[in-house]
């Protein structure tokens, strides 16, 4: 597709096309659901995007500059296309609105809190606000307000601390590079290495950035792939560098895990997802190895199967460790739904 407008155009014509039988007409479609990465500190919960909404994620651009402007470039051509539909804005960024400031005030000058809104903001919230929130559900009657740490393991990385539903604490930051190793993204790295970069390389600061986004994390390590699949099978081939570039992730992981615990007191319950979290057995394994001193013992039965939602922690594990699906579609799609119904009450109230 050569652009946003045409993919959603044919998006539509597939969803209104006679033989798909899905929709009869556009006008079927009660809302549009957008995913935005970066809702700064304007948003805590999901938003109707109107004009005011569009100036404020116009300007939380900069924040995210890989992800909001296709984000709002998914708005605007909606919006053309679907004049009378509205559009919802689900944030990644939301679900850590509740972090304390002593969680997400970084060491460096107030002023660029202050003036900037630089900050530790975290994201892949929808997915952690989903898993946490099953993940308190199968633990019902066992642990009441589990204290649960959920470990979102796929192309981008992030761990979360949540007590009480809510998020305590994340492993990402100002921007979704900090915090674990990922597929292609550095993680945390001490900031000096980014000059040295620059001056050995001669690098714009874009073109540092670019090496520490595109160009690191397990990929940069292996020189392999930043796929799992590839790396575990490299790996199981002897490859050095797989191996090592596994290690890394996994200890990362792990060392991620432990910092969050002083965040919720304790910990009752770890949940993975994603791609990584979801279908590797033997990164949870290594991951979960680093933490045996904690009381975490798998069964390793119900760790290898592949059935879906499952707690994989053996019986005398004192924490229990569970394998969660997520479904950031299904939450975007259900916030959609209830933004809107709350937005018809508020206008039923008005007149
Ligand atoms: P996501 O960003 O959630 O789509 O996850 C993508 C990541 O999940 C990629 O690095 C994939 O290699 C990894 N992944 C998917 N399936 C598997 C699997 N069976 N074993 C290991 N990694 C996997």
């Amino acid at each position: 597709m050569a652009d946003h407008l045409e993919a959603v155009r044919a998006l539509l014509s597939f969803l209104t096309n006679k033989e798909q039988n899905i929709l009869k007409d556009i006008n079927e479609i009660a809302g549009v659901g957008h995913r935005v990465v970066h809702g700064g500190e304007h948003f805590h919960q999901s938003v109707v995007v109107n004009q005011a909404v569009r100036e404020i994620l116009e300007a939380t651009k900069k924040l995210a500059p890989l992800h909001n402007p296709p984000n709002l470039m998914g708005i605007d051509v909606c919006t053309e296309l679907m004049v009378s539909v509205p559009q919802v804005a689900v944030f990644d960024t939301a679900f850590h609105q509740t972090l304390p400031p002593r969680a997400f005030i970084y060491a460096i000058p107030y002023r660029y809190y202050a003036d900037d809104h630089v900050r530790r903001y975290g994201f892949h919230g929808i997915s952690h606000r989903y898993v946490a929130s099953r993940a308190a559900k199968i633990l019902r009657g066992k642990i009441d307000n589990p204290r649960i740490i959920t470990c979102h393991l796929g192309n981008g990385s992030s761990l979360c601390a949540v007590a009480q539903g809510q998020s305590r604490d994340t492993s990402m930051g100002f921007t979704p590079l900090s915090g674990v190793v990922m597929g292609t993204r550095s993680g945390d790295i001490d900031p000096t290495v980014v000059s040295f970069i620059a001056e050995k390389e001669q690098y714009s600061l874009t073109e540092v950035m670019d090496v520490l986004n595109r160009q690191s994390g397990v990929l940069g390590i292996s020189g392999v792939s930043p796929d799992f699949r590839d790396l575990e099978k490299e790996a199981a081939q002897g490859h050095e560098r797989a191996r090592l570039a596994l290690d890394v992730f996994a200890y990362s992981v792990a060392r991620g895990v432990a910092s969050l615990i002083p965040a919720i007191d304790g910990l009752d319950a770890l949940a993975f997802t994603a791609g990584i979290g979801e279908n590797s057995p033997k990164m949870r394994r290594r991951i979960c190895s680093f933490l045996a001193w904690l009381g975490v013992v798998l069964n390793e039965d119900t760790n290898s199967e592949n059935t879906g939602e499952r707690e994989i922690s053996a019986r005398e594990s004192k924490i229990t460790v569970l394998v969660v699906p997520t479904d950031e579609e299904k939450i975007i799609a259900q916030e959609t739904m209830e933004v809107l119904q709350q937005d018809k009450r508020a206008e039923k109230n008005r007149f």
